[in-house]
């Protein structure tokens, strides 16, 4: 199996080819941005929490196939977890990538064990899933901006 093939599985082509949840959100009450240098990709992370469940997840960004397909992949992944659910899903996308080693029952984000075989790319698969984690531990967007009066 050529190692190329490997790392660019049907998901990551489909997801790259149609995002899904792709554009600012704009009932979000946290957003955080990623950026990795190395390769020139942005993700920025929008999100909806109500209470203590993702209510909705978007992604905006520019990159690598890798980057943008992984973002999209995981708001697919997280909508509707918790911060603790969402923080073991990505050590779970973390072990995938690093190691190769897919689980069977994660189907989805085994498409990224190709990954593994290309260490450079590790940060572009994992960079929407940091922004989505600093978006869940960062402070709430202020509902309304009072600062800003015309
Ligand atoms: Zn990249």
């Amino acid at each position: 199996m050529s190692d190329l093939a490997d790392l660019y599985q049907q998901v990551i082509l489909d997801h790259n080819r149609r995002p899904r949840n792709r554009g600012k959100l704009p009932t979000a009450n946290r957003v955080a941005h990623g950026d990795n240098p190395t390769c020139g990709d942005q993700c920025s992370v929008y999100l909806r929490l109500d209470g203590d469940r993702i209510g909705e997840i978007t992604f905006d960004g520019s990159g690598c196939a890798i980057s943008q397909a992984s973002a999209s992949l995981m708001t697919t992944q997280l909508k509707g977890k918790s911060a603790a659910e969402a923080e073991k899903l990505y050590q779970q996308f973390h072990e995938i990538v690093t190691t190769g080693n897919a689980p069977e029952e994660i189907s989805d984000i085994g498409a990224f064990a190709g990954v593994h075989a290309f260490p450079a790319r590790i940060k572009c698969a994992t960079l929407g899933w940091h922004a989505a984690l600093n978006a869940l531990k960062g402070d709430p967007i202020p509902a309304t901006t009072e600062t800003h009066k015309d």
